[in-house]
């Protein structure tokens, strides 16, 4: 039998949500929650947005909403192995990138750039503005009305400015409160996921080689492993059982620290968890080693020539979508310019980073390249 640490999130100790709404029948509030994110617009977006790989380039890369999958599988395993509640650490990882602009951190930085002194873009801040304000689901309400752990699992950083202005998922920003050890552990599964599946989409899409992870310590020494027990193994499936490996190394590293540390600050009560500093971390001895790995992954990876031909590209995408519809707000779809009645850069924001790698790139054609007629 399952049972919740006393230190988990519940319904009983939530802050709950902002419009009052009956109780669900046949489900928790929190798997309420996963499942209205799993329904959102946004969410199937998700499937045409690039994590490194733009999404036309391959079927078999990951995109924003594997990559999401992938994240909600290893946070809700960390979480039960915790006994902290699975249904928020899982809704919390599902929308994790819902903010996220076409083209990755290429498009985030670019749109960050365009909104500088109108106010800023970021695109943890965009996915709480997707649930609390933009998805259009609900009679009774705009956005998607979480439970209050959700939406603070949701905000992982935010500047004094913006925390004065967002009320009760703001607080704990101004007050140097933790937030919820379910929201702790989505952030770093988060990381988790990607520093080993862009190892093996790397690896799949030639721009780094086997021969390079020769230099990363994780790696090199899970490879030994496999090889030692798989004499002669190659291709894929080296690569799969080596990071599946890796996976699970960090995997249990964080919950072996974390529950260390819930003991040694002697946490009983979630008030405790938002007190103490944060609690789910890896050990020191691992740390050195994920600086390895994402110091390689990006020098060889993310900087990698081709990369960068694409990440600029995108960046120049953005700069001319935002240009065309600031120059001229008719230009933007009728809804956009209801929005933009009230803050022009903002609504203009709002329909770019909603947009798909593909969207962008069709709606670049439309307004740019000569003989595009619609
Ligand atoms: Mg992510």
């Amino acid at each position: 039998m399952y049972v919740l640490a006393p230190y988990a999130v519940t319904e009983a100790n939530s802050r709950g949500r902002q419009i009052l709404e009956a109780a669900p029948t046949a489900r928790g509030e929190f798997q309420r929650d996963r499942d209205r994110i799993v329904h959102c617009t946004a969410f199937r977006r998700l499937e045409y947005k690039t994590q490194v790989f733009v999404n036309h380039e391959g079927d078999l890369f990951r995109t924003r909403l594997t990559h999401s999958i992938e994240v909600a599988q290893i946070t809700r395993t960390i979480a039960r192995a915790l006994n902290l509640n699975e249904d928020l650490a899982e809704a919390v990882a599902l929308a994790h990138d819902l903010g996220h602009t076409p083209f990755g951190h290429a498009g985030q930085d670019a749109l960050n750039a365009c909104m500088k002194d109108l106010g800023g873009f970021e695109h943890n801040l965009q996915s709480l503005r997707i649930v609390d304000l933009l998805e259009e689901s609900y009679a009774d309400f705009n956005g998607l009305n979480l439970m209050h752990e959700t939406r603070e699992g949701i905000l992982k950083h935010c500047s004094p400015k913006n925390a004065q202005l967002l009320g009760d998922v703001g607080e704990r920003f101004l007050q140097g409160r933790q937030p919820s050890l379910e929201a702790q552990l989505a952030n770093l599964a988060d990381e988790i996921a990607y520093n080993n599946h862009d190892v093996d989409d790397g690896l799949r899409s030639g721009l780094i080689t086997l021969e390079q992870l020769q230099d990363v310590p994780v790696f090199a020494r899970q490879r030994r492993v496999v090889e030692a027990a798989y004499p002669g193994i190659s291709g894929r499936k080296l690569i799969h059982e080596t990071v599946r490996r890796m996976i699970n190394l960090m995997a249990v590293d964080l919950i072996e620290q974390t529950r260390g540390n819930i003991a040694a600050h002697g946490v009983a009560t979630l008030d405790d968890v938002h007190r103490a500093p944060k609690l789910v971390a890896y050990s020191e001895a691992m740390l050195p080693e994920l600086r390895t790995l994402k110091v390689f992954l990006r020098e060889n990876l993310y900087h990698h020539y081709q990369v960068l031909r694409m990440t600029d590209k995108a960046r120049r995408i953005i700069q001319d979508l935002f240009g065309a519809f600031m120059n001229d707000p008719r230009l933007l779809p009728p809804q956009y310019q209801v929005m933009a009645r009230a803050d022009t850069p903002r609504a203009i924001a709002d329909y770019i980073a909603g947009m798909t790698d593909r969207y962008a790139m069709r709606e670049h054609r439309r307004l740019f390249a000569v003989g595009e007629i619609h």
